[in-house]
């Protein structure tokens, strides 16, 4: 064995935890989670959760900044679903919120089949074997092809996803809290409550790994 690969190898031991950060995507020490020192000290919490229409609480794990902004990039865009651990790190039901299961925002059949898998989906998941409520994906479907909504304005955007999804009779009398990967304007997690209501949800409640900074409405839905 030549001298770096032992190094190697015995820093594996004495590290086990000696991986790829998350964030930065450096070789290093990680923690629990997977993420560097460095990294870790630069992630921030959501300070204010904003009210969203239709939406009867809203809880958000990290802002939407840099580095948790290249994690959850590389999630969605690139195919990295392990980095879930990550994300769902900071995902938890609040305890007030009594809900009977979790619903994912729904991807168009579409962009299912572009990017094999709906990352919203995959973090419902990652919540679910936390506290035990169940992942329901028949309850909410995406009925309708949308535009893209990174560049669009809060206006538009409601306007582009009206009609957008269908939510099944089966959500009368339940309690469900919508996931989805990030918060930006709200119209998305508004119009899926606002569906699932109408079809006699009770209570809709609102879960996002990441939530866009104030008046950054720039990037997704
Ligand atoms: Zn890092």
């Amino acid at each position: 064995m030549r001298l770096e690969a032992l190094v190697k190898a015995a820093a594996d031991v004495l590290f086990p935890q000696h991986l790829k950060c998350h964030c930065c995507n450096r070789e290093s020490v990680v923690n629990s989670y997977g993420v560097c020192a460095d990294c870790e000290s630069k992630l921030k919490s959501v300070p204010a959760l904003p009210n969203l229409r239709d939406i009867d609480g809203f809880d958000a794990g990290l802002l939407y900044t840099e580095p948790a902004r290249r994690a959850l990039v590389s999630f969605k865009f690139n195919g990295a679903v392990y980095k879930k651990e990550f994300l769902a790190h900071f995902m938890a039901i609040p305890p007030e919120w009594s809900a009977d299961c979790i619903v994912p925002v729904p991807l168009s059949e579409n962009r299912l089949k572009q990017r094999g898998y709906n990352q919203s989906e995959v973090l419902a998941e990652a919540v679910s074997e936390k506290c035990a409520l169940p992942v329901r994906t028949d309850l909410l479907a995406r009925v309708m092809e949308t535009e893209k909504q990174s560049l669009m304005t809060r206006e538009q955007r409601l306007k582009n996803l009206k009609g957008a999804f269908l939510a099944s009779k089966e959500c009368r009398g339940l309690s469900i809290v919508l996931v989805d990967d990030i918060k930006t304007t709200g119209s998305t997690l508004s119009e899926c409550a606002g569906e699932l209501k109408k079809r006699g949800a009770v209570r809709v409640y609102a879960l996002t790994a990441c939530c866009a900074e104030e008046g950054n409405t720039n990037g997704y839905g």
